[in-house]
């Protein structure tokens, strides 16, 4: 069950020693998540690994709170951390995805996991692999590709000249090269607020032709083409923005008392545990977003 915020106990950065920053943050049907985050290391705690699903709003507040700690430089992460409550060194979670074995620490005792930032998003589903195509994007817009785990200009020059094969990576903090997959990012964000959210609120400029691209229909603009390329979390920043208030105001799914869902299903099929089991199974390795 998660600590309240008076009982969460502070928690030690496992790779800097600062204590971290706690962070509730708001859950699906308004449970809270508790998140410690080292706005040095740019890491993020998550109690119950498995179990983090956050709302709508809970990512919000996350990718705000993210791209503050991008203004302060990073560094690659360190090999050997240990579980921040236990000592127990992490494990890491080889999650095979489009970028390789990336993926976030384990503690194999308390459960826990620990992430990048650009980490979590990815084992989420809610970044892709930056192409040459969105390099040329940004250069046909002016605009400079950024690491969007450290937030660090990238020289585009140097993108292009080869950094974009498999082992492409930030050189300031090895993170492999990504951009917001935007589509996912805000179909995701916006379903998991309530069934109907309103996404045409949410529309962005095309930089080819002015349009307006809504941003869950596609990565593209459907009047010219243009790619809606978003390397950074600076410039999602004012999409989120928008996001928020239109979240705010439309009514969300709703706490749903403790054990409710429990009761509703005794009787049923899904309450066994064999059914349980299947779930957990399925949680685990299928519903990673
Ligand atoms: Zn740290
Ligand atoms: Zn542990
Ligand atoms: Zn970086
Ligand atoms: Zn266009």
């Amino acid at each position: 069950m998660p600590a309240s915020p008076s009982t969460h106990k502070a928690l030690s950065c496992p790779q800097c020693s600062v204590v971290m920053e706690a962070l509730p943050l708001e859950g699906h049907y308004g449970q809270p998540v508790h998140t410690d985050l080292c706005a040095r290391c740019n890491l993020i705690w998550l109690d119950e690994l498995e179990a983090v699903n956050l709302s709508g709003l809970g990512w919000v507040t996350l990718l705000r709170r993210m791209r503050l700690a991008q203004q302060e430089p990073t560094g690659p992460q360190a090999a050997g951390l240990d579980c921040p409550r236990c000592g127990m060194q992490l494990k890491p979670i080889h999650n095979l995805t489009s970028m390789g074995r990336f993926g976030e620490l384990e503690c194999p005792r308390c459960r826990g996991g620990l992430a990048g930032f650009a980490q979590l998003l990815a084992r989420r589903g809610l970044v892709r692999a930056m192409t040459r195509r969105d390099l040329d994007t940004l250069k046909e817009e002016k605009r400079e590709p950024a690491c969007l785990n450290c937030g660090a200009g990238l020289e585009r020059e140097a993108c292009a000249r080869g950094l974009l094969d498999e082992d492409a990576r930030c050189r300031y903090c090895a993170s492999p090269l990504l951009v917001i997959d935007m589509p996912r990012f805000f179909t995701a964000l916006l379903s998991r607020h309530a069934e109907a959210v309103e996404a045409e609120h949410l529309a962005w400029s095309c930089f080819g032709c002015g349009a307006a691209v809504e941003p869950t229909q596609g990565a593209a603009c459907r009047e010219c083409g243009h790619l809606v390329v978003v390397p950074s979390l600076i410039e999602l920043q004012p999409l989120l923005d928008r996001a928020e208030s239109l979240l705010r105001g439309t009514p969300g799914r709703g706490a749903r008392p403790h054990g409710s869902r429990l009761h509703e299903l005794r009787g049923d099929h899904r309450a066994t545990a064999l059914y349980r089991m299947f779930s957990w199974l399925r949680k685990r390795f299928f519903d990673a977003l």
